[in-house]
C-alpha cells in the first residue's frame, strides 16, 4: 500500500472536495472531506494535510502537490516540495501548493478550435503510459458529440474502442505517444517521477501536433490537469523546455472539451490496445488497474516467465510488484 501526504491550503481542498463528489464516502471526525478512487482513498484533514493511500496514490495526489518519490514511501508531513529537483535559487516563482489561477481556461476557450491533451495507463500496474493530443475545429463540435465523444471515464472500453475508431475517419488531426514498460521503468531509476514522465510526454505531444497543424494555431491548449501548473512548468526546466503559448490546466477537462474528451478517448483506445498486446504476449488476460486481481496476475506472469518479465509488463515501483510475491 503506497501513501502520499500533502500539506494544501484549505481552498485546494475545497477544490478537491469539488472534484470527488462523485466518489465521496463518510469522513472521519476532524476530516473535511473523504473520497475513494480507483487508485487510492484520499482523507482531507482541517489542519491541510491530505492523505492519498491506496495502489497508485500518485495518480491523484499529483494532480494537487508535488511529491518527492514514488508511492512506495511515505512523503514527510511538510513535504510539498520536490526533493530531487529544489527550484534553483532566485527561480522560486508561485508556490508550489497554490493552485495557479493564471493557468485556468477562459471559459470560452470550451467552444473554440483548441487542442485537448490527457493520457491513460497511469494507475495501472501493468502497461504503458499513454498521452493524447487532439485538435478539434469547431465545426466539428456538433459532429463528435454525434460519434458520442465524452469523458472516456463514462464509457466501457469496448465504446471507447468503438469511438475510437469512428474518429479515425474523421479528419481530425492528432498525436499519439505511447511510453512502454522498459523505457517508464529506466527513466523511473534515472529519478524521474511519474509527473515528470507524463509532463514531457505531454509536451511532446503538444509540440508534435502543433506542428502537424501549422499554419493554423488553435485558440488554445488544455491539458487534463495531473499536477501543478508549477511543477509541470518545473519539470520542463529540468529537460531545457518552456511551456507553449496559451495552455492551460484544469482537473476533469474531459467533461468540459470535446478535444481532452477526445484525448481521453484516443489515448485509452491505444491503452487498451497495448494492454491485449501484453495478455497476448504472456499467455493471459493482464488485468487493467493495481487491484488484487492484478498482484495475482503478477504472480503468475512470475511463474510463468520469470521475474525478467516485469520491467516488460509492469511499472515496477508500484507496491503490487512486492505484493505479487505472496502468489509465486
Ligand atoms: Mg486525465
Amino acid at each position: 500500500m503506497g501513501q502520499i501526504v500533502l500539506q494544501l491550503p484549505l481552498d485546494t481542498i475545497q477544490q478537491m472536495k469539488a472534484t470527488y463528489s462523485r466518489n465521496e464516502k463518510p469522513a472521519p471526525p476532524g476530516a473535511i472531506f473523504s473520497a475513494k478512487t480507483p487508485s487510492c482513498a484520499i482523507t482531507a484533514y482541517k489542519s491541510g494535510k491530505v492523505l492519498f493511500q491506496g495502489k497508485a496514490p500518485e495518480a491523484e495526489a499529483d494532480k494537487w502537490g508535488s511529491a518527492p518519490a514514488g508511492p512506495k514511501k511515505p512523503v514527510p508531513k511538510s513535504g510539498v516540495k520536490d526533493l530531487k529537483h529544489p527550484a534553483p535559487k532566485g527561480t522560486a516563482g508561485p508556490k508550489p501548493s497554490v493552485n495557479d489561477h493564471r493557468y485556468a481556461p477562459a471559459p470560452a476557450l470550451f467552444a473554440s478550435s483548441h487542442i485537448g491533451s490527457d493520457e491513460a495507463g497511469t494507475g495501472d500496474f501493468f502497461g504503458p503510459i499513454t498521452v493524447a493530443s487532439v485538435y478539434v475545429d469547431q465545426s466539428q463540435f456538433a459532429l463528435l458529440k454525434e460519434l458520442g465523444v465524452k469523458d472516456s471515464k463514462l464509457l466501457k472500453d469496448d465504446a471507447i474502442q468503438r469511438i475510437a475508431k469512428d474518429l479515425m475517419h474523421v479528419d481530425l488531426p492528432y498525436s499519439l505517444l505511447v511510453m512502454r514498460n522498459e523505457r517508464y521503468n529506466q527513466l523511473q531509476q534515472r529519478g524521474w517521477s511519474q509527473g515528470k514522465m507524463k509532463t514531457m510526454l505531454h509536451h511532446h505531444a503538444i509540440q508534435k501536433l502543433l506542428a502537424k497543424i501549422a499554419p493554423t494555431k488553435p485558440e488554445g491548449i488544455l491539458i487534463d490537469q495531473f499536477q501543478l501548473p508549477s511543477t509541470y512548468i518545473k519539470h520542463l526546466a529540468t529537460e531545457g523546455e518552456r511551456l507553449q503559448q496559451n495552455v492551460s490546466f484544469m482537473t476533469k477537462a474531459e467533461s468540459h472539451s470535446l478535444a481532452v474528451a477526445a484525448a481521453s478517448i484516443i489515448s485509452r483506445a491505444s491503452f487498451v490496445r497495448e494492454m491485449d498486446k501484453l495478455s497476448k504476449q504472456a499467455g493471459f488476460t493482464i488485468p487493467k488497474g493495481a487491484s488484487a486481481a492484478v498482484d495475482q496476475a503478477a504472480g503468475r506472469l512470475i511463474r510463468t516467465h520469470g521475474r525478467q518479465a516485469l520491467p516488460v509488463f509492469t511499472k515496477m515501483h508500484f507496491a503490487n510488484s512486492a505484493k505479487a510475491e505472496k502468489y509465486i
